[in-house]
């Protein structure tokens, strides 16, 4: 990883935590919380490393929408779909698509 891939991971997994208060954003726990990505980095441009595209989840909560990606959107935990996900961050994937697509400029 380039070093300016791995400080535009840090700032995507700072700016997510502290926006969601270092809290499982569904279940509100604040045990071993993660920066997950909503729509998956394969798909978004540079990686989708912006805040748009990420979530603070616990693992169990991580474990469940890393599932939408492990079997290609065919299966999901109810609520944890990408749709819902970006609604509870205040985010949609054109938002997230856009700032991804600014992200990856400036690089
Ligand atoms: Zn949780």
């Amino acid at each position: 990883m380039s070093a300016k891939k791995k400080q535009a991971r840090q700032q995507f997994r700072d700016a997510v935590l502290k926006r969601d208060r270092n809290c499982c954003v569904i279940c509100k726990s604040t045990d071993s919380i993660d920066v997950h990505h909503i729509t998956d980095r394969t798909l978004m441009p540079g990686g989708g490393y912006v805040k748009e595209n990420g979530i603070s989840l616990c693992q169990d909560h991580l474990k469940l929408a890393e599932e939408f990606h492990q079997t290609g959107g065919e299966s999901c935990a109810e609520g944890l779909m990408p749709e819902a996900l970006y609604i509870k961050v205040g985010s949609n994937h054109d938002k997230a698509l856009k700032a991804s697509q600014r992200l990856e400029g400036h690089n």
